[in-house]
């Protein structure tokens, strides 16, 4: 199946980037938010980022002016999708906002269309349920930031049609990604490993075992990461870390993945890591650079 028209369900952190690299890849990009403002701010950040690629040499000019061009805002979601011959979810996290828009959108997106989902930890097979195309529902799971991760898990809801999977692992390659094909069970592969992870970091830290810098020295240099696990979790936003703990805990039902106390608590108060200003380290607006925050130092 040859596509050419894609739909992008929200223009957050990752709908700009999936816009981004779609557009640069020559396909003809609707990007749509209910907010015409996250619209206007998600052209300027794919600009700056295009920008950023002319500057290291990656891409010409012209390159840049065709990648621009390929993409259209809109608020109106059911215009936005009535000529896509795929549609990449990228909404809010939230299972009720996106279970009314794959209902929309099954009512609203021609019969053909893949109906996929960006999503981190809602399971596919619940998503594909409210529509009448379940065979076509898939989760194609890009990495943040879009234009730079290579990885694309691409997850198999219950009832995906193989035919649809080979055609998302194909078109993943011809964006430069590289696909890897998973089933649907909770936390899929990346949130079901990282996330343990970064739980056992904050245990750490929790029953004082180590403290904030020392525990991600040891996986920076010990284990070759480039970010130790509690600075990745600010990134992530710790109310996001949460939120897919409590996915794991509950879908597998086993106490291995109950959330730390301490990150509870952290999510309570809002401390929420670099979006919030402070996590486990606290961050300086238009600094690139974190210090321990005093709670841990
Ligand atoms: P975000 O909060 O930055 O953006 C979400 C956008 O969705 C907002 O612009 C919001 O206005 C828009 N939106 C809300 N309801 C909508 C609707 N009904 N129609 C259209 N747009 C709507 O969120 P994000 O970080 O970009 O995350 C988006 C998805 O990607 C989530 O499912 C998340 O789990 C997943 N994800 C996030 C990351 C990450 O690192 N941020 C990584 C992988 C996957």
């Amino acid at each position: 199946m040859s596509l050419q028209q894609i739909a992008v369900i929200g223009a957050g952190t990752m709908g700009n980037g999936i816009a981004h690299v779609f557009a640069q890849s020559g396909f003809k990009v609707n990007l749509v938010d209910v907010n015409a403002g996250q619209l206007e701010k998600a052209l300027q950040t794919i600009g700056k980022n295009l920008d950023r690629q002319v500057s290291k040499g990656t891409l010409t000019e012209g390159q840049k002016s065709i990648a621009l061009a390929n993409i259209t805002t809109h608020t109106d979601m059911a215009v936005g999708v009535q000529n896509a011959q795929l549609v990449v979810e990228a909404a809010t996290e939230n299972t009720d906002l996106k279970l009314k828009i794959f209902r929309q959108l099954d009512e609203a997106a021609p019969a053909g269309c893949i109906l996929a989902t960006n999503t981190s930890s809602i399971s596919i097979t619940k998503i594909a349920a409210v529509t009448k195309r379940a065979d076509k529902v898939i989760g194609m799971h890009f990495m943040n930031p879009v234009p730079v991760m290579k990885l694309v898990e691409i997850i198999n809801g219950y009832a995906t049609d193989k035919s649809v999977t080979d055609t998302i692992v194909a078109l993943s390659t011809q964006l430069g990604k590289v696909p890897c094909v998973v089933n649907d069970y909770p936390g899929f592969i990346a949130n079901r490993i990282l996330m343990p992870m970064i739980n056992e970091a904050i245990y750490s830290l929790y029953e004082g075992v180590a403290g904030v810098e020392s525990i991600d020295t040891v996986m920076k240099l010990g284990m070759a990461h480039p970010m130790g696990p509690l600075q990745l979790a600010d990134f992530i936003g710790l109310d996001v870390c949460l939120s897919i703990l409590h996915v794991l805990h509950d879908g597998f039902g086993n106490p291995k993945y109950a959330p730390c106390p301490l990150l509870t608590n952290m999510v309570t108060a809002g401390y929420l890591g670099a979006k919030s200003g402070e996590g486990f380290y606290k961050y300086t607006p238009g600094s690139k650079e974190a210090v321990v925050s005093r709670r841990f130092a």
